[in-house]
């Protein structure tokens, strides 16, 4: 059994650079959208690895959605070959931020240190957790020089708005095959004691009903649409909403809420288009001549993709049958599949060891209500040894004044680092 305490020892030495890495992160404002400073946080972690003997690839999604001259979407992955063949482990960190929002009493882009935290936007999602693989790779690499395999580390563009810069058109490229990755650990905050499975699928759609226009004062000379969407709505909340709440899962989706199949009605749009704020005239009298509305629906590894559509179908098909005048149209927006990691897998076992070595305490085994890249390394790159672990606070992501913890920092480096060991270091014989 190789020596613990020596590498969780170089873990603790490093945490004044892990805190310094994290504040130099959060200090290159990767703000998506629209997509900035991508080149120049990849350009950082390069000029940092590259001269510890990470083969560095910096990578542009070119034609991927978002992709321009003046926003181009830089993404890095960087590759250290250890002595001998083995696995490669990879750790997957999103370099991308959201906008800031209102409410700071800090710099959000300042890496402000405070009572054990760093605070900043992306210091929980996600630049504590990639500064954190960094660091247990480093500690890892100055304690085992000979391992067996390899270890990765890429920061990528654009999970914040679908992943189809990063993550996917790496995957695209092979970067995430099962013939060179073989486990991949995705940082992102779910707290340093649970290990995230996976995720809920997706489907977005938006669904219109149709009218005809007329003059407002002869309603009945027109058909409003927004009167039909009235009856889809009901018809969603008195029947949709109460079946929805019947369909459970056995995926250990948190928050507990979340642990069946949800719906949001993200929009209605009908009739007239809003006007400028400046606008100071009244609205014109008119009928409705159509009316939108965009439904997110969050479904279960236990739900087939076609049943959730063929719901909403049938449902709209039971309107149009009390309503002689009725016509509706469906666009697909975006579909992602749930996915779930097995509890048994290879990468899932070796990090509950590790974190009952470093926290004394048996992990938690979550799934996340939303999704993240991990959509993309499965479908595309057909890995399933996946799962999302990582420090911080999940609830803390995208508000203002975030942070993340600088002990669970390290403890959760201290449990990537032991997760190398376990996975890259062969027992010697007699030790
Ligand atoms: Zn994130």
């Amino acid at each position: 059994m190789p020596d613990e305490t020596s590498l969780t020892d170089a873990v603790s030495a490093r945490r004044a650079d892990l805190v310094a890495l994290t504040r130099d992160l959060i200090r290159i404002p990767t703000l998506n959208p629209p997509g900035r400073h991508y080149h120049d946080i990849c350009a950082f972690l390069e000029a940092r690895l590259a001269p510890l003997g990470f083969r560095c690839e910096l990578v542009r999604a070119t034609g991927a959605p978002a992709d321009s001259e003046r926003y181009p979407r830089w993404n890095l992955v960087a590759r250290y070959e250890g002595g001998g063949p083995g696995d490669c482990v990879h750790f997957n960190s999103h370099h991308d931020v959201v906008e800031v929002g209102h409410g700071w009493t800090m710099d959000p882009f300042g890496g402000e240190v405070r009572d054990g935290r760093v605070y900043g936007r992306g210091a929980c999602d996600m630049k504590g957790g990639l500064a954190a693989s960094v660091i247990a790779a480093e500690a890892f690499i100055a304690t085992h020089p000979e391992f067996s395999g390899a270890i990765e580390i890429s920061a990528t563009a654009d999970e914040e708005s679908g992943g189809f810069g990063g993550v996917a058109y790496l995957a695209e490229q092979g970067w995430f095959s099962p013939e060179r990755v073989q486990h991949v650990i995705i940082p992102e905050p779910l707290n340093k004691d649970r290990i995230c499975l996976g995720h809920r699928g997706v489907w977005w759609a938006e669904v219109e009903t149709k009218g005809r226009i007329a003059h407002g004062s002869m309603p009945f000379l027109g058909d409003s649409a927004i009167r039909h969407m009235g009856a889809v709505l009901h018809e969603i909340e008195t029947v949709l909403y109460p079946l929805l709440a019947t369909k459970r899962t056995k995926m250990p989706v948190v928050p507990e809420g979340a642990r069946q199949s949800t719906l949001n009605i993200n929009s209605v749009h009908g009739g007239e288009p809003e006007q400028d704020a400046d606008y100071t005239g009244l609205p014109a009298p008119c009928v409705a001549d159509r009316c939108r509305i965009v439904l997110d629906r969050r479904f279960l590894i236990e739900e087939d993709i076609t049943e959730v559509k063929a719901e909403i179908t049938a449902l709209l098909e039971r309107v149009k049958a009390t309503r002689p005048s009725f016509e509706y149209e469906i666009r697909e927006l975006f579909e992602v599949q749930p996915t779930m990691a097995d509890r048994d897998a290879p990468v899932v076992r070796s990090v509950a060891a590790s974190i009952e070595r470093v926290l004394a305490r048996q992990p938690d085994y979550v799934v996340s209500p939303g999704t993240y890249d991990q959509k993309h390394i499965d479908r595309i790159g057909r890995l399933k040894n996946c799962i999302a672990y990582g420090p911080g606070i999940l609830d803390l992501a995208h508000q203002p004044d975030e942070w993340v913890g600088i002990d669970d920092m390290v403890d959760s480096a201290k449990v990537m680092a032991l997760t190398l060991q376990d996975l890259l270091v062969v027992p010697q014989p007699g030790s």
